[in-house]
């Protein structure tokens, strides 16, 4: 089956497509965040480079970190693994990781022969209670797009370079239904605890970009 067609089924209806809203331009919500950032600025009450700190840090910090958490823990723990697989929310829910954005999700688990990558190609919908907020690269045009059409080609691009025997799925978050890929555990980790096999795994790998970060050469693995 090709991944394009392999695309989370239907594309949404024009019910679904209004529900969920997306948009080429800013939305007037992010033009008036963006006036009223700017006018806080310009009048001394915030700091620029503390806001872009701050959504750093949701970006790139605390949010995967919630998700290598749950990743960590399925690869530790079987019977987790199988909670996760089957009610991702509910299994989500034992780390306290709850809240907008995060109510409807699946996770996806990454084999040997089967590798899955998540986009939103509508927008940018993203499981934020496990991944935080969604990187510029994901919200871009040519991402959202090329994801579907040439999956393999943008995998590359991200510098993973997958065999044609293993099998790529694309699957299209939406309003309705988030996606989190529950990546492989790599080679050599069986010695490592919990808490360091959480530090190998990036937010890329759970979308689907990357592959979980290999254990350091010589190290306890
Ligand atoms: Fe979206």
């Amino acid at each position: 089956m090709s991944a394009a067609a392999n695309t989370n089924a239907d594309p949404p209806s024009g019910e679904q497509q209004d529900r969920h809203e997306h948009q080429l331009v800013p939305s007037d919500m992010t033009l008036r965040v963006k006036a009223l950032e700017s006018l806080l600025v310009e009048k001394g009450v915030v700091d620029s480079a503390a806001l872009d700190a701050l959504v750093d840090t949701y970006e790139n910090k605390v949010g995967p970190r919630n998700g290598a958490q749950v990743v960590a823990r399925a690869w530790v723990d079987p019977t987790y693994k199988k909670r996760l697989l089957s009610d991702a929310p509910k299994a989500i829910a034992e780390f306290g990781y709850l809240g907008t954005q995060g109510d409807h999700m699946v996770v996806v688990e990454n084999t040997p022969k089967v590798h899955n990558l998540v986009v939103c190609t509508l927008c940018s919908c993203y499981p934020w209670p496990v991944l935080g907020l969604p990187p510029v690269w994901y919200k871009s045009a040519p991402y959202r797009s090329r994801a579907v059409i040439d999956p393999r080609g943008v995998l590359r691009e991200f510098g993973l370079e997958l065999p044609e025997t293993v099998e790529v799925r694309v699957w299209d978050s939406t309003a309705e239904l988030r996606y989190l890929v529950l990546p492989e555990r790599p080679a050599g980790t069986e010695k490592l605890s919990e808490q360091e096999l959480a530090a190998l795994v990036t937010r890329d790998s759970m979308i689907g970009v990357a592959k979980a970060t290999a254990p350091k050469a010589g190290g306890k693995g």
